[in-house]
This record gives C-alpha cells, structure tokens and sequence, in this order.
C-alpha cells in the first residue's frame, strides 16, 4: 500500500480496500464489486470493524456444520477470492471440499480468472459452472452450478452470496453457511448460518475453529442442536441500531 504507515487508523481497512482493487485490475473481481465492498465497509464501520460475540458464535456453529457435512463445498465469488484466496484455498483441502466459482454478474472469462487465483493460491480444486446441472427456484444464468460440486453438496460454505442463490440454495435442501457484514440482508436471514463479520476476519479464525472440531463431531453435533441464528442476527443488528459500533473503546466491548 503506498504511502500508508502501519500505525494508521484505518490502516486495515485501506488494505483491504487494495486488495478488492488489485482484485479488479487482475481480472478477477467485477467492477461491481467495488460497490458491494463499500456497502461491507459501512456495515464494518458501524460493527467497531472487529468480531463480535455473535460472530464468533455463528463461526463456531459454521465450523461445526463444516466437519460434520457429508458433501461441503466453499462458493466463491470475485471480492472473496480478491480478499481470501489462500484461506479459502487452505479450509477447502482440509475439508476434502472443491472449490467452486460463482459470479454474480455473468463472464466466463472472469470465471477462468477466478479459478486461475485460486489455483495460484494453492487451491486443490476448483470447478465452474457447467451446463448440466441446474438450481431450482431461480431463472438468471446464477442457476448454473457444477453436478460434482454444489450441485453434489449438501452443505455451501459461500461467503458473500445474493439473496435470491442463497434462498435458492435453502430451497433446495442444501444448509447455507455464509459471511455478511449486513444483518438485513436477504441473504443474511435465509442462510442457515450467518457469519456477521468481514470475510478477511472471519477467515482468520475459522480454520483453528474446524480444526478443534475435527476431533470432537459429538460436540459439533451437538452446538448445531442448541444454535439459533435468528438470535445472533438480531444481536447483531441491535448492535448497528445503538450506534455505538464505530465510538466503543475496545474494553467496553470486551467479549462483545
Ligand atoms: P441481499 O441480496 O442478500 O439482500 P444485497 O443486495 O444487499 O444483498 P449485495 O450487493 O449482493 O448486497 O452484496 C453486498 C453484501 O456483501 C452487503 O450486504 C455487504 O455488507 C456484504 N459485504 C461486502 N464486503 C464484505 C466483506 N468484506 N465481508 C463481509 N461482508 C461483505
């Protein structure tokens, strides 16, 4: 990043906004996604841009529907594999899960690069949508998926997903884990597990979450029982109304 010391305020942030840049001068995220990223970072500014309990709850719940998935699969999109490709990468080869591409606005070229990054990034295996196998319950080209991978899985780890593919994915049996920094959104309130964190945080602790399950699926098992996402949700966005997020000092939101 030029010009920007470490010890700047808003230094993690503006890293972050470069990765998401450099992420569309390689080819590799939609011009579009600048806005997305934007609306992340509003949401971030009013979250105190750190991971709070409803998060880490919700992370817990996603690592556990994770080791205990018969067919996962980890759904990228053009801002995640900009922001995360090694992470996502390395969570998909200890899952034993492909990776697979999904772009919101349609390009079989940036499909290419998606999956060129992530391969790069020392992702296992990275499938595209194919022709010859369908979601239902949406028309747009989005219903495409390939029949090994989500049209196979029965648990989508997808960061950053729309409202209607998520609602999509539910529809169709499948549990849906994903990562947005908005409460309200649609996708936030049809997914099965809501992550409300930025994905660059997120994935810093969720494999050591997976990890530690791994070894324990009865306790995995038994924290998908108990957990409730409509509860963290609403945590989440009470956090936003208070409009205390972006002025708390850290001590005062210790475990929250
Ligand atoms: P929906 O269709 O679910 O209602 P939307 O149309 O409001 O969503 P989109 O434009 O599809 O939103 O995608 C942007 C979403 O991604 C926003 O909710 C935003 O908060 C979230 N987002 C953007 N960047 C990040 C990030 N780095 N980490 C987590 N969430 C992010």
């Amino acid at each position: 990043m030029t010009d920007v010391p470490a010890s700047h305020p808003r230094y993690e942030s503006l890293r972050i906004r470069d990765a998401i840049v450099a992420g569309v001068e390689k080819g590799v995220t939609s011009i579009h996604g600048l806005i997305a990223h934007g609306r992340g970072e509003a949401f971030d500014y009013l979250l105190g841009e750190r991971t709070r309990h409803f998060a880490r709850e919700a992370i817990d719940a996603a690592a556990a529907m994770l080791v205990t998935a018969g067919r996962p699969v980890v759904s990228v999109n053009g801002n995640a594999a900009a922001l995360v490709p090694g992470e996502l990468g390395a969570l998909a080869a200890t899952l034993g899960a492909p990776i697979e591409v999904n772009v919101f606005h349609a390009s079989k070229v940036r499909e290419r690069a998606i999956r060129g990054h992530m391969l790069a990034h020392g992702a296992p295996n990275v499938l595209l949508p194919t022709g010859h196998a369908v979601l239902d319950h949406i028309d747009s080209n989005r219903r495409f998926v390939h029949p090994d991978g989500i049209g196979a899985a029965d648990v989508v780890f997808v960061p950053l997903e729309d409202g209607d593919r998520c609602q999509a994915l539910v529809r169709s049996g499948r549990r849906v884990i994903t990562i947005d920094l908005n409460p309200m959104s649609r996708t936030s309130r049809t997914a099965t597990v809501t992550i409300v964190d930025n994905v660059v945080r997120t994935m810093s602790v969720l494999p050591e979450r997976v990890a530690g399950y791994r070894h324990d699926t009865g306790a995995a098992r038994a924290l998908l029982e108990r957990y409730d996402n409509a509860r963290w949700l609403r945590a989440a966005e009470a956090v936003i109304r208070a409009g205390r997020g972006a002025f708390e000092e850290p001590a005062l939101v210790r475990g929250g």
